[in-house]
């Protein structure tokens, strides 16, 4: 099997049976398709596999889906030897990460319970916390804390669903990922992993037993801050009986042009991540020697199993003396490090997550988190990295 930046260039091996072969993939913009016959109409409603109707499945959607699963799929290098995923690997994207995670959660867990990690991203808590009022039990444990997810899901009613964000957002936590997956296991229950924070460039979580993982593809793995998208990747049965009928009835589909656009993406996914790591390991090395900085949050890697991230990724945060005022005036200094709502861009962006993304959240639980008022996230672009550590040193100036 070839490597992984051959299979972000290229996409799968083989192509789609039955489709044209263009150089590139055409946007196949229409909400239905036609058939020759009514017959072949019939068909394609009764089960044929023909492409019938967008929100269900599409060619051009498809193509970007196939792309995902064989980057999923490239084997992992770990000191035991390569990993891979144990069965096949299939994908469904849908119109947004919040989207992937819903549809995933209530496809695998309805009236069942999940038990997943506390302090990730404010909306998929707020989301997840949510499910109690549609008969799911939903427990909360502290992210990365092994030793209480074991205790959560072993106490009560099995879950169905282990649900786990790593590395985490904002603080970056880290979980060992075959470990949460023995847990689940342990209970009968499937994991689900969302990276989006690491993209299957540097994490692959279906080679250390997860069942599914999930993206956020609206930030690195589309990369350009112009497309919203989800995706969802796991063995193909699972994706078709549990998760699928979830897109298609609660209807997040994904638009063919967002999956042609996040299909290009792609394609630069391996050296844009290279870039944004090596950038944003020189600006964690300036801010740890930073005076006015008293925390800096990267992955910590000693927690993992070798090889389970291949490097720290391209997403720090970190702390400022003099809290939430300060933090708020060092993002109006700041001239080239932008301050946007998202993450993932080629540009590099700045957020509060006090105040913004997870905002959604009360103060008392921002707090427990560990979300301080002078916290600041940011998301290193692919600019120079002496401009971007110019840019923090000037905003940091007293
Ligand atoms: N997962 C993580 C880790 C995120 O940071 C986000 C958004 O910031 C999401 C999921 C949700 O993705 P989307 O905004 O595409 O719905």
């Amino acid at each position: 099997m070839s490597g992984f930046a051959t299979r972000a260039v290229h996409g799968p091996a083989e192509p789609d049976p039955g489709s044209a072969l263009p150089h590139s993939i055409p946007i196949q913009q229409t909400t239905s398709f036609t058939f020759p016959t009514v017959r072949d109409g019939i068909a394609a409603f009764q089960g044929s596999g023909d492409y019938l109707y967008t929100r269900k499945a599409n060619p051009t959607v498809r193509a970007l889906e196939r792309h995902v699963s064989a980057l999923e799929a490239v084997p992992v290098a770990s000191p035991e030897g390569p990993r891979a995923p144990a069965g096949d690997v299939d994908s469904l994207f849908f119109a947004s990460g919040m989207a992937a995670i819903s549809a995933t959660a209530l496809g695998i867990a309805a009236s069942s319970r999940i038990v997943a990690q506390g302090g990730i991203y404010g909306t998929t808590e707020a989301m997840v916390t949510d499910l109690g009022r549609f008969g799911i039990e939903v427990d909360l444990v502290p992210v990365g804390d092994l030793a209480a997810l074991a205790s959560a899901v072993g106490r009560g009613q099995s879950p169905a669903l282990v649900y786990v964000e790593s590395p985490a957002n904002p603080l970056l936590q880290v979980t060992d990922i075959a470990a949460a997956a023995d847990i689940a296991h342990g209970a009968g229950a499937l994991l689900a992993v969302d990276a989006t924070f690491a993209t299957p460039a540097l994490q692959r979580p279906l080679a250390w037993a997860a069942d599914l993982v999930l993206h956020s593809t609206t930030k690195f793995m589309a990369g350009h801050g112009v497309a919203l998208g989800g995706v969802v990747s796991g063995a193909s049965t699972l994706l078709a009986d549990r998760i699928e009928p979830m897109r298609n009835r609660f209807g997040g589909c994904a638009d063919p042009f967002a999956a042609w656009l996040t299909l290009l993406g792609l394609k630069t996914l391996e050296v844009r991540i290279s870039r944004h790591v090596e950038n944003a390991e020189a600006i964690a090395a300036f801010l740890r020697g930073h005076a006015a900085v008293t925390r800096v949050h990267r992955p910590d890697l000693d927690r993992l199993p070798p090889g389970q991230m291949t490097s720290g990724g391209p997403m720090l945060s970190f702390e400022v003396d003099g809290g939430e005022s300060r933090a708020l005036e060092l993002i109006d200094r700041l001239r080239l490090i932008t301050l946007a709502p998202t993450l993932g861009n080629v540009e590099s962006l700045i957020q509060h997550p006090w105040s913004m993304s997870h905002v959604v959240l009360s103060e008392r639980r921002r707090r427990e988190m560990g979300i301080a008022p002078g916290l600041l996230r940011v998301s290193v672009g692919l600019e120079a990295a002496d401009d971007l550590i110019a840019d923090l040193e000037q905003a940091l100036a007293p």
